[in-house]
Order: structure tokens, then sequence, then C-alpha cells
């Protein structure tokens, strides 16, 4: 049997819901590779492979040009694609600046600016087709079992 490749990306954020996905993973990872091989993800191994991939999870929220460049790249090298938690589905919490009043906005604009900052952060959906998305902050484990194992 063929071994779907995996992905797993890390966008703007606290990584909080990769680190509960490890825990996840501390149950269910044995079974799932016999189908799967993770090979992408930068908080294991900092090798950068994801090409022609069958699933890609993707955490955080797009703050940034380079962002916005990683996420049209990962889409177009995967077959189904997953927000994973509230970041990528929502841009908040990481993206809280979007909800900053005026005077806010314009104390961070030289940071904006310096660091090839979007106006706004944006949920991927705003950037690319998602398939399919895992609520909460962090992740639901069960919604992350049963959606995960829907693509395995
Ligand atoms: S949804 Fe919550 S736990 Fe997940 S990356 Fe964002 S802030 Fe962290």
């Amino acid at each position: 049997m063929t071994k779907k490749r995996v992905g797993i990306f890390s966008l703007t954020c606290d990584e909080g819901c990769s680190i509960y996905m490890i825990e996840i993973f501390n149950q269910k990872l044995l079974p799932w590779l016999t189908k799967m091989e993770i090979v992408h993800f930068m908080s294991v191994s900092d090798k950068r492979d994801f090409k022609d991939l069958d699933i890609a999870l993707i955490e955080g929220t797009v703050s940034s040009e380079r962002d916005k460049r990683e996420v049209e790249e990962i889409r177009r090298q995967s077959k189904i694609l997953i927000a994973m938690g509230n970041c990528a589905m929502t841009a908040l919490p990481s993206g809280q600046r979007n909800n900053f009043d005026a005077e806010k906005k314009a104390d961070i604009q030289k940071d904006v600016d310096a660091y090839n900052l979007l106006p706004k952060c944006l949920a991927l959906k705003d950037v690319v087709k998602v398939d399919d998305n895992i609520a909460g902050c962090p992740i639901d484990e069960k919604k992350f079992i049963e959606i995960f194992e829907k693509y395995l």
C-alpha cells in the first residue's frame, strides 16, 4: 500500500495546535504510520520536503507576504489542505492586531513595514481553497482524529 504523504506547517502563531497534535500522536501515531509518512514537520525535522503531498495540515494565521507565498505553494503541492485550529480558520487569536484601534495600529505600523507584513492577518480560506477545518484553540482532539482519519 502506498503511504499518504503528510506535511504539517506552522504560519504565524504560538504553535499550540501542533504541540497538542503531538499529544494526540502519543496515542494514535503507531497505527497511523502504517498508512502515512510525515514528510514535512519543522518542529521535529528541518528537512523541507513538501512536493506532492496527499494531506497538508496548516496552523496559524497568514500575516506576511512570506506566509502568503508559502500557503500558495503548499496548496499547489497538496491534494487535501486542512486548516488546523482557530488561527488558520479565522486569523484569531494570533491575528489580534486586526482588532487594534487606530492609535494602536499607528504604533505598530513601523514593524508592519519593516517585516513586510500584510495590512491585516488573513485566514487560510482568504488566500487559498481549504478542503476541511479542525476548530479549537488548541484543536479539539476528537475532531482532529475524525477529520484526519477521513483522509488517511
Ligand atoms: S488556534 Fe490557539 S493553540 Fe492553535 S495556533 Fe492559534 S493560538 Fe495557538
